[in-house]
């Protein structure tokens, strides 16, 4: 795995939905496909480069354990033949160190988790009920975390991983980036406390929008000669208004426009001008263009 981080790579905030995810990936890996850009190295690179950070986050499951990694300073839990686990009861210790025995030491306790959650518009601005499947250590049922080498469930961790749907409630409004506090919800301690949940919302904004910063950004495609002579384009908002932006004369592909109240739950949506691809030309268009290179544009 490469060095650069995958959601720099995908152009993606690292609060983005999983689907937001695939999307960006589909969209830049069409852009940089090599039968698109034949002979372009540079394009291959990111091709390649795009490819093996789709590898890392794409799916729910990778995406968790790169998230956790980059949480425990770029630990790797999967390499030289420790696990997760491996690693956490190294962290908890299933017996006190010899320096924290003194009363003022705080009590032991489970590592706590930071779990993304994915939901829709509709979710985000009505709230609901979202399951989710958690995965955390429990404390062993065997042994109930009175570890002796011998437990054949734990062999002696005290804790074994164990998944549970649970099943969270989202409050009404709620906006992206916001933590969801669930206590004792993390990963369980063979004799301490267990450790807290945090769950991050995550909104997928849809097609054409996308966050960066808790920002909400969609784009608009708009016909090269409206870019140049200034026009109207329509777009449909988070929310399923229908709004028509005008467009100034002489406007650029990025130019971006802020529109107050029209983005997820009453909060601002900028707006980015993309250049529309014209697709096949016309005989007539091909002439016309002709006629305007002729002119010197
Ligand atoms: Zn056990």
């Amino acid at each position: 795995m490469s060095g650069l981080d995958p959601y720099r790579v995908l152009g993606v905030d690292s609060s983005a939905s999983d689907a937001e995810i695939k999307r960006a990936y589909r969209r830049l890996a069409r852009q940089h496909h090599p039968d698109r850009n034949p002979g372009d190295s540079a394009s291959e690179d990111r091709f390649k480069s795009l490819q093996s950070a789709f590898d890392a986050i794409g799916s729910p499951e990778k995406r968790r354990q790169h998230d956790e990694e980059k949480r425990f300073g770029g630990m790797r839990f999967e390499s030289g033949g420790l696990g997760f686990e491996d690693i956490l009861r190294q962290m908890m210790g299933n017996s006190q160190p010899q320096y924290s025995r003194e009363p003022t030491s705080p009590p032991a306790q489970g590592i706590s988790i930071e779990l993304g959650i994915d939901i829709d518009t509709e979710i985000a601005e009505s709230g609901g009920k979202i399951p989710f499947v958690l995965s955390r250590l429990r404390r062993c049922r065997r042994c109930t975390g009175h570890s002796s080498t011998g437990c054949p469930v734990c062999s002696g961790r005290g804790v074994e991983r164990r998944e549970s749907t649970v099943t969270v409630n989202i409050p009404k409004g709620v906006e992206q980036g916001h933590r969801l506090r669930l206590k004792g919800m993390g990963n369980e301690h063979p004799t301490g406390l267990p450790g807290d949940l945090t769950l991050i919302v995550r909104i997928d904004p849809g097609e054409d929008r996308r966050w960066e910063s808790n920002r909400l950004i969609q784009s608009v495609e708009v016909p090269y000669t409206t870019l140049l002579l200034g026009g109207e384009v329509d777009l449909i908002s988070p929310m399923g208004r229908k709004i028509r932006l005008s467009i100034d004369p002489g406007s650029l592909p990025g130019d971006r426009r802020r529109i107050p109240k029209e983005g997820i739950g009453g909060g601002p949506l900028d707006v980015e001008l993309v250049l529309a691809e014209p697709g096949t030309l016309s005989e007539e268009m091909h002439q016309a263009l002709q006629q305007l290179r002729e002119l010197g544009l």
